[in-house]
């Protein structure tokens, strides 16, 4: 008798003719309808595209991979406590000031971070709304092959949260598959058997950004107001971006967005000399119009890649000391830290009070449920954990099960394994102390098929689940404004590639099957 096919062969073997079928509607089907990214300059020459107009599929898998349903609530219904948790760091300025301290003198990108906001401060800040587009990224975790599965929280993200405008369409995708391509295939998948849950992201990200325009406008204003999308250029996966602007401008009540490069911040915006201190936007094409620009989206800025000269730190300073809300202000992006995480999460394995005590002091239950989602992070400092953290570092047995990670964001910036301690030994030791040393979670194996750059590639791979949030607070007087999940993005990469980036080109874009 042949295997169930759900429990055992999911997907299923494909002939030739399925893969062909299956690759030829989603080669159209992710263009017609923006799951794609432009090409990578090494596969398309200059003469092919000299004008950089083409666009293609963005990697994808070819079925929705299977998630435990179980981890997939545990993790949205989370997410409002982990907003508010982040909120309440970026609000909590003594405590970021002990963990950015400690690493100011070996970290300088974080140093500079922390300048800017002491400059800001120094002055005034004149905007007290903060605006957080969060992600929280998630492993499975299972002890055993008994027990019950869990996730395990891989870093949280308070800057430039990609992939939100391509995970709903990635969901939308496998449901378009499901109606006919899956049901026709000799193991036929029905629809039925697909639990494919909604994933509406990119509307609810685009509801935190207009909630705060609709907030900016409700104070006095000088100029027609708009939102600021502050871009790197050039940008590969542009249409993840283009999908939030567009809902932003296509409501009811629509929304001026505007892209602008960060490294054209000081040549196009001015600070209008008054207490407000409004940010004036003028768009290249018309030298009347002035905007006032009402919320700041980063989606560039977030590593020293993007401060290539003082200049870029001057502008983003201009932005900081600005009236428009940032998303995020410079304190919610030190929250991010991942030294931040490890300080969260370190007295979990070492039988101290939790920090979050701090943070929630009358929620016992929230705290519980925030800290199941904690694996072992260790700092590298000279704290009794660090000190251990050291010895397991340098064990060429023992590091074998940990990743060993900086204070930077967008992936590639990890060292994995048995590279540890000869990392490590290639660095001053005072460095140590700006890296964390982090479990590595082993998810329980999934199969599937990736189509990356036309070929499909197939076998063993690792999901990464992340979800969305969204947060509008207040920095002075602390109330919260807006706090929603907002969607779920699911990651896939390989499992022999340690990094799940999808734009550093090692995951692909995928949407959750619940099993
Ligand atoms: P970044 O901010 O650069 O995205 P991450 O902490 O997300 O840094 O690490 C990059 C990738 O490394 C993740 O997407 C994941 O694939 C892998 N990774 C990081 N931490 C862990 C971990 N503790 N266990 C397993 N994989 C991890
Ligand atoms: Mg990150
Ligand atoms: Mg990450």
């Amino acid at each position: 008798m042949a295997p169930s096919r759900t429990t055992e062969i999911y997907p299923p073997e494909l002939t030739a003719a399925e893969s062909d079928q299956l690759l030829s509607s989603i080669k159209d089907w992710t263009i017609a309808n923006g799951l794609a990214v432009r090409p990578l300059p090494s596969l398309v020459s200059a003469e092919a595209d000299p004008h950089g107009i083409l666009a293609t599929t963005a990697p994808v898998t070819l079925f929705p991979s299977p998630f435990p349903r179980i981890c997939f609530e545990q993790a949205k219904s989370i997410q409002r406590a982990y907003n508010q948790l982040y909120a309440s760091i970026a609000q909590d300025e003594e405590f970021l000031q002990g963990i950015v301290e400690e690493i100011l003198e070996v970290d300088d990108f974080i140093a500079e971070l922390w300048r800017v906001h002491l400059n800001v401060k120094e002055e005034g800040y004149v905007q007290n709304l903060s605006l957080g587009l969060f992600r929280s990224d998630y492993m499975v975790h299972q002890a055993t092959q008994d027990s019950t599965p869990a996730i395990k929280q891989v870093e949280f993200n308070t800057i430039a949260s990609s992939f939100g405008g391509l995970s709903s369409k990635t969901s939308k995708l496998h449901k378009h598959l499901s109606v006919v391509d899956y049901t026709v295939l000799e193991s036929p998948i029905s629809s039925a058997e697909l639990d494919l849950p909604r994933n509406e992201s990119i509307g609810s990200l685009a509801s935190g950004i207009r909630d705060a325009f609709t907030t900016y406008k409700q104070g006095e204003t000088i100029h027609d107001c708009c939102v600021i999308f502050l871009v790197q250029d050039p940008e590969r996966n542009i249409f993840d971006q283009r999908h939030l602007e567009y809902d932003l401008q296509q409501h009811e009540s629509p929304v001026p967005v505007f892209r602008l490069a960060f490294s054209e911040v000081l040549s196009k915006t001015t600070i209008a000399d008054t207490p407000r201190r409004q940010l004036l936007y003028q768009p290249p094409s018309s030298p009347t119009k002035l905007f006032e620009v009402a919320v700041v989206y980063f989606r560039a800025g977030y590593g020293p890649q993007d401060y290539p000269s003082p200049d870029a730190w001057k502008a983003r300073l201009q932005i900081e000391r600005s009236n428009a809300i940032k998303c995020p202000s410079i304190l919610t992006q030190l929250a991010g830290a991942k030294k931040v995480q490890q300080v969260l999460a370190t007295p979990i394995s070492h039988s101290a009070p939790s920090i979050l005590t701090r943070f929630f002091k009358d929620s016992p239950a929230e705290i519980e449920n925030l800290s199941k989602t904690f694996t072992n992070i260790y700092p590298l400092d000279d704290s009794p954990a660090g000190q251990e953290a050291r010895k397991i570092a340098l064990d060429p047995e023992r590091c074998k099960s940990y990743v060993l990670k900086p204070q930077r964001e967008g992936g590639g910036n990890n060292t994995y394994r048995s590279a540890i301690p000869p990392f490590l030994r290639s660095l001053p030791e005072s460095h140590w102390k700006s890296f964390i040393l982090m479990e590595l979670i082993t998810p329980p194996p999934v199969r599937n098929l990736i189509l990356r750059n036309g070929v499909i590639e197939k076998g063993g791979v690792i999901c990464e689940l992340g979800i969305y949030g969204t947060c509008l607070w207040d920095q002075k007087s602390k109330e919260v404004l807006y706090n929603e999940e907002a969607g779920y993005l699911l990651r896939t990469k390989g499992d022999t590639s340690e990094e799940g980036g999808v734009a550093a080109g090692f995951g692909s874009m995928d949407s959750c099957r619940l099993v």
